[in-house]
């Protein structure tokens, strides 16, 4: 027993003397991938759920690390806001996914995440709306996702933020809605024009009614606010079918397709007749 708790505890030992060192990795490769762009945009599908047709695309980050593969957002975003990098990150990304959409069909929108952390940037409007315009992508097409309690810290500086998009026409949208990041009190805090509800949610409204119950209210909660809702996590059509039925305005996931880098989605768009 002895030898197999020392074992036990040697292999945890190197097991989080990698992680550490893969961290580590990481965060020094990170501030060089972002000029180098290896950080890129992923575009997944919205679509209408009366119409079916898509409406837009949601961007999300991916590094396409050179020795390591593709690395998923829940892993270097945290990372990029540790060390200061998110804004540069996040204006990357927006400059690289505006210049891609720039000639798609203007119908098309596309709805980008920003990290509350970046509402504490007093500049982040005007580099947004630089990004726009050297881009020559159209504010009227932007939504920006925004999430998270700790926005409420510095709530004047976010409404101003919030404010001076929306001057410029730009959408905002709550994201996770329902979620322990995203509350009711926000739903006051900022003009939102729309309600992302969690895939948490969605995913389990056949089996499970609590979540049948939730995603219905925050619907009719929606519309008695005015505010259209999106469902994220739509896996199969028997839940985008109930979610039609409640009178869910959008939906996105697996069902639709997985996020596309900007070669996919651009012979996807052409398969559509949406170039
Ligand atoms: P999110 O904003 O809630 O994005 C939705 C996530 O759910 C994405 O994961 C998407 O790939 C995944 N997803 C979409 N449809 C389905 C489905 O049908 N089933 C399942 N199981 N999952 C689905 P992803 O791309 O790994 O992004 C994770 C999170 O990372 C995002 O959650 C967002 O919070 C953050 N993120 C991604 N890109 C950016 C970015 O550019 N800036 C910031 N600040 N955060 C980002
Ligand atoms: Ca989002
Ligand atoms: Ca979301
Ligand atoms: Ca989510």
């Amino acid at each position: 027993a002895k030898t197999a708790g020392r074992s036990r505890h040697a292999w945890f030992d190197t097991s989080m003397e990698r992680s550490l060192q893969l961290r580590g990795e990481l965060e020094a490769g990170l501030r060089s991938a972002i000029p180098a762009q290896e950080v890129v945009p992923y575009f997944e599908q919205q679509v209408d759920l009366t119409t079916g047709l898509i409406t837009g695309f949601e961007v999300l980050a991916r590094w396409e690390h050179p020795t390591r593969g593709t690395i998923a957002p829940d892993v270097f975003i945290p990372i990029a806001e540790q060390t200061g990098l998110i804004g540069e990150l996040s204006l990357s990304i927006m400059r690289q996914a505006f210049a891609a959409a720039r000639d798609w069909d203007a119908a098309l929108s596309l709805s980008v995440n920003v990290s509350p952390l970046q509402l504490r940037d007093a500049w982040l409007a005007q580099k947004i709306i630089k990004t726009l315009v050297e881009t020559g992508f159209p504010a009227s097409r932007l939504e920006i996702e925004i999430t998270e309690s700790a926005l409420l810290d510095n709530l004047p500086l976010a409404q101003s933020i919030v404010g001076s998009l929306k001057n410029q026409g730009i959408r905002i949208a709550l994201d996770d809605f329902g979620t322990g990041y995203s509350s009711l009190a926000h739903l006051r805090a900022l003009p939102f024009d729309r309600i992302k509800i969690d895939k948490s949610f969605v995913s389990s409204i056949l089996d499970n009614p609590e979540s049948m119950a939730i995603v219905n209210t925050i619907v009719r909660l929606g519309d008695s606010l005015n505010l259209p809702t999106t469902a994220e996590g739509i896996e199969d059509a028997a839940i985008e079918e109930r979610l039609r039925a409640i009178g869910c305005a959008k939906g996105q996931g697996y069902l639709y397709g997985r996020p596309l880098g900007t070669a996919q989605v651009r012979r996807l768009l052409a398969e559509k007749r949406l170039l």
